[in-house]
């Protein structure tokens, strides 16, 4: 797998394989439909590439089998890759009769659009690849020639419907995904991560293992927690609460909505407008409910009059946030448009700055030993300095230093970072925190943001050491994202076998007879008042189904109690891959278990020999 940030990918040579792999593979399915195919865009993604296609049928996995085949022959040409930059003019004409072309000149003829239609800022020159008979808009990079792309490390994975230029409103076009890699054996590799993902798939393991659910009614992208959706959360929460108590946080609650006037200020409106629910009007005035909880915490810090005593105030709050996402890009729990977010906000003087900054580092360093997280980059986003005034808040010395700062913080803490130049935010420079999970998923999983605007807008102001008023910085952080994301991101990363301190329920008793149906329960009671999530199966199963039963449900520990385990007030546990532990005592496994949900263990199943 590759564990490259975005910017790192893009200069790899992975990347423009498989880049050439999407013109080559356009060039078959032109091939396929002489005349009639029609081509929109084909970029590189992660671990892959796609094209979408307008054409006159349907793709069936043997037209796949076909273009994959044709692909080779092409790849085995050693065609080269040929630039060229033209007019728009001498562009229409190459692509006259290719409608979608079309429409992406005239972007790039205007300029703020690139070859993909994405937006950008500059004006771009138009450019030409071809490679054999084919031609495409497109400003590279690819491979030397169509030889330099092993032939047995390419494969064509799906078909699926894709809006031109994802607006539903939009004709419908085919997206054709493939892979490519640089060896085989990556290949191989990655299919079969792929077929590892496809098991745990959160939007799969959540609704077998019961924890979250949708319902029409209620609205898409509005997930329901179950009970065992609702026992992760709280467990989240605590861990949360102890580790932000532990570092010198505070909790603080706010409502769901406000008056327009306060988005106004924050500058949420109208600029983040379309991201937002539409609003409601009471009493004459319009409410908005919050995208986010930052204004509301601003006032909390205006509530009263702050000295550099009350200074850094570390104010937490897992709140509930409403945002409006394209019905089109919802998808399980990582696309939401409800969302309760592990928010804080920090305000510190700035010469507290790089001391604040390193805490909120060390504490996702905490969270991903805690969660076994053992790959992660931490993409720190900058100014640049023609974007001042415009892109960004005008105001360089500020930037620079906190900057600086950041970057020092980050070579102290020894910490894997890429600098990513001209990306941050308005209001400061940001840290997206990519993630891999055990199986080598990719993840973006938290945002932190230095703010140096904001502060100024709500005119927030510390009186300093020296009596005068100050305006504080502000760093906005989300280690354990929202809980939506998180759990999403957990789901898959332990494959549903939760460790024992989320797992939702923790041990199952499971008498072999009806004998020892009164002796399950009293274990299950005192498990219970001890703060073990433990329950006693009395059903009329067998005792195999009863294991199987809890196995499917993946609970950690199933604790088998017979006449033998009765007389001697003992149980025997087995773990949820079949494992048999030796027998112990009811008192003797309450104190291991307990133990383990102290220490946050990990699972067994990620547990080092
Ligand atoms: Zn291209
Ligand atoms: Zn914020």
């Amino acid at each position: 797998m590759s564990y490259y940030s975005k910017e790192e990918y893009e200069k790899s040579k992975l990347y423009r394989i498989r880049h050439s792999a999407a013109h080559i593979m356009a060039q078959a399915v032109m091939e396929m439909f002489p005349g009639e195919a029609k081509i929109a865009i084909g970029p590189p993604i992660e671990n892959g590439f796609y094209y979408d296609f307008d054409l006159p049928r349907h793709l069936t996995p043997d037209d796949l089998k076909a273009i994959e085949k044709r692909m080779r022959q092409i790849i085995a040409g050693k065609h080269p890759f040929e630039k060229r930059v033209i007019s728009a003019g001498e562009a229409r004409q190459v692509f006259a009769d290719q409608p979608y072309k079309l429409e992406l000149i005239d972007g790039l003829e205007q300029g703020g659009f690139d070859e993909d239609g994405n937006p950008i800022d500059e004006v771009p020159e138009i450019s030409l690849y071809t490679h054999d008979t084919f031609t495409d808009l497109c400003r590279g990079p690819h491979v030397e020639n169509t030889g330099a792309i092993n032939p047995s490390a390419v494969k064509l994975l799906s078909v699926a419907g894709a809006y031109w230029r994802g607006d539903e409103n939009n004709p419908q076009l085919q997206r054709i995904y493939g892979t490519a890699w640089e060896t085989p054996q990556e290949l191989k590799d990655y299919l079969r991560m792929l077929e590892e993902a496809k098991k745990r798939d959160h939007r799969k393991l959540g609704k077998e293992l019961d924890i979250f659910t949708f319902d029409e009614e209620v609205g898409p992208g509005l997930p329901l927690w179950l009970p065992n959706g609702g026992i992760i959360i709280e467990e989240l929460e605590k861990l949360a609460k102890e580790v932000e108590y532990a570092h010198g946080y505070e909790r603080v609650r706010t409502p769901h909505l406000t008056k327009e006037a306060l988005f106004i200020r924050s500058g949420h409106l109208p600029y983040y407008a379309e991201s937002m629910y539409p609003p409601m009007e009471m009493e004459g005035v319009r409410y908005y409910i919050k995208p986010m909880n930052c204004p509301m915490h601003h006032k909390i810090f205006a509530a009263r009059p702050r000295s550099y005593r009350d200074l850094p105030l570390r104010l937490g709050e897992y709140g509930t946030c409403y945002r409006y996402e394209k019905s089109g890009e919802l998808f399980g729990l990582m696309r939401v448009r409800s969302m309760q977010m592990n928010d804080a906000h920090i305000y510190c003087a700035e010469e507290d700055f790089e001391q604040e900054f390193m805490d909120v580092i060390s504490m996702y360093m905490e969270y991903f030993e805690i969660f076994g997280i053992e790959r992660y980059i931490m993409r720190f986003s900058t100014h640049s300095k023609e974007g001042l005034g415009k892109k960004y808040v005008d105001n360089e010395r500020l930037w620079l230093k906190t900057e600086d700062m950041v970057r020092q913080a980050m070579e102290n803490g020894n910490i894997n970072y890429v600098e990513v130049p001209g990306e941050a935010a308005f209001y400061g420079p940001k840290i997206d925190v990519q993630v891999w999970s055990a199986i080598g998923r990719e993840f973006t999983l938290a945002t932190n943001q230095v703010d140096f605007a904001v502060p100024e807008r709500f005119d927030l102001k510390f009186v300093n050491r020296h009596g005068e008023d100050e305006t504080p910085l502000c760093i906005h952080r989300a280690p354990l994202s929202t809980h939506e994301r998180m759990i999403g991101f957990l789901i898959e990363h332990y494959a549903g076998k939760f460790p024992v301190w989320l797992a939702p329920e923790q041990a199952r008793i499971i008498p072999i007879t009806d004998d020892q149906f009164e002796y399950a329960r009293q274990i299950e009671k005192k498990y219970r008042a001890a703060g073990v999530r433990a329950r006693a199966d009395l059903g009329s199963e067998r005792m195999n189904a009863k294991i199987r039963n809890a196995q499917k449900k993946q609970v950690p520990y199933m604790l088998v109690v017979g006449n033998q385990e009765k007389e001697a007030g003992a149980v025997a546990p087995r773990l949820r891959s079949g494992k048999r532990l030796p027998a112990l005592s009811v008192d003797a496994f309450l104190e291991r278990i307990q133990a383990e949900i102290r220490g946050r263990v990990p699972p067994p199943e990620m547990q080092k020999a």
